[in-house]
């Protein structure tokens, strides 16, 4: 199967937004008037940020999920994205599984595939994704106010244990494994809760770095500081995997490990029957953990009340 071949066969879908999709030099696309258009873009290489053994079809759920996330994290509808491919080799079932995946949640969000580049090398999957607000409401990481009550989505903490346990650091029960395990391989970015946020959120970001340090970038962008209730966190592991896994660890999960693609965010006290509003219309757990302060430090209170010492370190790719 040559390259162009592979596109038609596993990429190529009829046009349903794009002026111009697959197939010419470039995609045209006619932005919708009064709207901002958002871009990010996410790669995902082989043995850095995926393990040889995963299912082609995880896969082609993730390489899109990072994406739509980063759009969710600024409020920003999905409209379309760019696939750039490198593969060691053109594998039927690989890309089969791959590209099921990858078009199911494509589906999902309404999201279309317009273009992208395939060229054969170690296997890396890099994605540009475009979205849409209404001008003026992105939601930025700069705009939390001491005072704010701080907020996260979902659950936090489960894709760091099915990590552990790749390395045998933790030993679970297999059906914990499997569920920890799909929150890993299989995120859900809350892109209905970005929306919703809208003209409520101040500031937000998703979680990909671990909880302390992708707030660490709120506090930095807002120039403000932050306390952190751990009671309040401690819970957010799935309720199964919570119970399967030793305190202090369950703690370095759910604060500084990655990879979960929940929203971290911040608004006015007096907004929170709006957030609890965006929650519940977007079918999406919100939990309050703490607050917004002037002190410019993130400060995490124990279950006694106190600032706690120990030292929590995110993820980064060169430290
Ligand atoms: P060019 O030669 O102009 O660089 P390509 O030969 O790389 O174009 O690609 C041909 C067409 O296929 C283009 O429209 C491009 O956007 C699209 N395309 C290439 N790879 C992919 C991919 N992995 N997914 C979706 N579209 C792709
Ligand atoms: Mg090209």
């Amino acid at each position: 199967m040559g390259e162009f071949d592979l596109i038609e066969r596993f990429f190529k879908r009829p046009a349903f937004r794009a002026d111009v999709g697959i197939g010419d030099d470039c995609a045209v696309w006619s932005p919708r008037s009064g709207h901002q258009l958002a871009f990010s873009a996410d790669m995902l290489v082989e043995g850095r940020h995926f393990l040889p053994t995963v299912n082609p079809r995880h896969l082609g759920h993730k390489s899109l999920a990072v994406n739509l996330s980063d759009l969710a994290a600024c409020g920003a509808t999905p409209q379309a994205f760019l696939l750039s491919l490198s593969l060691p080799r053109a594998d039927e079932a690989w890309l089969d599984g791959f590209s099921q995946g990858l078009f199911q949640l494509s589906e999902l969000h309404g999201c279309e595939l317009i273009g992208g580049d395939t060229t054969q090398g170690p296997l890396n999957i890099a994605i540009t994704i475009m979205g849409d607000t209404p001008r003026g409401q992105s939601i930025l990481r700069s705009g939390a106010k001491a005072g704010d009550d701080l907020y996260v989505s979902g659950h936090l903490g489960d894709a760091c244990l099915a990590l552990e346990a790749f390395r045998g650091k933790v030993s679970l029960p297999q059906a914990v494994f499997d569920s920890a395990r799909l929150r890993m391989e299989c995120p859900t970015p809350r892109v209905a809760l970005g929306q919703a946020l809208r003209g409520i959120a101040n500031a937000m970001a998703d979680i990909s770095d671990g909880l302390l340090g992708d707030l660490g970038h709120i506090l930095k962008a807002s120039q403000v500081g932050a306390e952190i209730d751990v009671s309040a966190v401690t819970p957010l592991m799935l309720t199964e995997t919570l119970w399967s896994c030793p305190h202090d660890l369950a703690l370095d999960c759910v604060l500084s490990g990655g990879d979960d693609y929940e929203l971290v965010f911040c608004a006015s006290p007096f907004a929170c029957a709006q957030v609890q509003h965006a929650a519940n219309y977007s079918g999406t757990p919100v939990t309050r953990i703490g607050r917004i302060t002037d002190s410019q430090r993130l400060v995490l209170l124990g279950f006694d009340g106190l600032p706690m010492t120990k030292s929590f370190h995110s993820f980064d790719h060169f430290s």
